[in-house]
């Protein structure tokens, strides 16, 4: 299967070339040139198949061209070692947990997938590629573990000093190898800024294969809709029509779930739950996209101004204002009511939601209020240790440290400071 740039449907790729460019030449994102639905047999057994062999069967028509029957299924088991459970919180509300994995937010599925295959590819080649990214947190922890040991890949991650919380910053900056951390005395945008400047600066890019590892690279894009299925094969049998609520920032993850969808999977309704950075909501009252600079918030891995996948959605409704209005509604909810929602699900509950998920809680209340006939998943996309800061002083408690984040805590940070663009220009040049 090929793959098209969105500026131009005439630019195409095949999986391989599109991972390794991860955007393309005219700088749009790429999209599956097909999506073919599944058998109905498939969903109405779901129940009789491992999680391996639903990623397998999902994703196998979009790589199928590049990645051989066997090394697809190896790479779906390395990347899938743990569990997604489906938690009943109340009657028809339930939360689907993505934080099981190494770092502990959902975009761990994502890099290691994408990680597999860029090895994968890299695989008697002789250059090298160099991965670049900015992260504001979760997204450095990630990469970094995904990607660790990788042969033929390096991986550069710049974050914002003192601007990551501390759990985050030693995940990504303690592992060594083939691992690099950039810290960048400057904000988030800054490192994106630099990161951007690096793809368009020719005497780099003469002399290194760089690639790019958030959710606007395929292969870190596609594999996210394997969440939405093993949520589906865990609560078809409650009876009702099933909605989900996606706590979004760059719209990844509720485009991968759309996809899922489009493969045949029945889902009645996305809500996608925003924080106060309302770009998306503002969209679906009034139909015009107006992206603006991002505001900080206590769920900050969605503090997204122009969210890079968007454009993805529209293109799924070909861009029909009304289509895509019948399958998503969108709700943007501020920082004391999320508080006040991650307070309330554990004086009811006894559950500890982070801000992210909370934010997807109250999406899905907010849609169920008019829509009570409905099963609600609210996706659980971090674990509340990931932001103690906020946790222990809206619940007044401390989650104890599972033993993947007790294992970086004690170990040394090791990064590279730089001040300005020709800090990391000359690191890549002479690395
Ligand atoms: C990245 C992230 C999000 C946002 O996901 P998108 O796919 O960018 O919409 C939500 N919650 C957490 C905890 C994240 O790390």
């Amino acid at each position: 299967m090929n793959f098209y740039s969105l500026n131009n449907a005439n630019n195409q790729a095949s999986f391989r070339e599109a991972v390794i460019a991860g955007i393309a030449p005219d700088k749009g994102l790429y999209f599956p040139e097909r999506i073919s639905p599944l058998a109905d047999a498939f969903f109405n057994n779901i129940e009789s198949f491992s999680n391996h062999e639903i990623a397998f069967k999902a994703i196998h028509q979009f790589v199928s061209d590049d990645i051989p029957d066997a090394v697809l299924k190896e790479i779906i088991e390395n990347v899938l070692d743990f569990d997604f459970p489906v938690v009943e919180l109340e009657e028809n509300v339930a939360t689907l947990e993505l934080f099981h994995g190494p770092t502990m937010a959902f975009k761990d599925v994502g890099a290691r997938f994408m990680a597999n295959c860029l090895g994968y590819f890299s695989r008697g080649e002789h250059t090298e590629v160099t991965v670049l990214v900015a992260t504001s947190g979760d997204t450095g922890g990630a990469v970094a573990n995904g990607f660790l040991g990788v042969d033929g890949v390096n991986v550069v991650i710049l974050y914002p000093s003192g601007k990551v919380s501390d759990i985050q910053e030693k995940q990504l900056t303690t592992l060594g190898q083939n691992i690099v951390a950039i810290e960048v005395n400057g904000t988030f945008d800054d490192c994106q800024s630099m990161v951007k400047t690096a793809f368009l600066d020719t005497d780099i890019t003469n002399q290194k294969k760089l690639t790019s590892a958030n959710s606007i690279n395929i292969a870190r894009w596609l594999p996210q809709l394997f969440y939405f299925l093993f949520a589906y094969k865990q609560t078809k049998t409650k009876g009702k029509e099933i909605i989900f609520s996606v706590p979004s920032g760059n719209f990844g993850n509720i485009c991968a779930g759309m996809v899922a969808q489009k493969l045949g999977m029945p889902v009645k309704h996305f809500i996608a739950a925003t924080n106060a950075n309302a770009v998306v909501p503002k969209f679906m009252e009034n139909g015009t996209y107006n992206p603006i600079p991002s505001v900080a918030t206590i769920s900050n891995a969605m503090d997204v101004g122009d969210p890079s996948n968007f454009i993805r959605i529209r293109h799924l409704y070909q861009d029909n204002f009304a289509k895509l209005k019948e399958n998503l509604s969108s709700f943007s909810f501020a920082d004391d009511t999320t508080r006040a929602a991650m307070k309330a699900i554990h004086s009811e509950s006894g559950y500890v939601t982070d801000p992210h998920g909370a934010v997807g809680y109250l999406g899905l209340k907010k849609y169920q209020k008019s829509n009570s006939d409905t099963y609600g998943i609210f996706l659980e996309t971090a674990h509340p240790v990931k932001f103690l800061d906020v946790v222990e002083d809206t619940l007044g408690l401390s989650p104890e440290l599972p033993p993947q984040i007790q294992k970086v805590m004690g170990k040394e940070k090791k990064s590279i400071k730089i001040n300005t663009y020709e800090g990391l220009k000359s690191y890549l040049l002479d690395s």
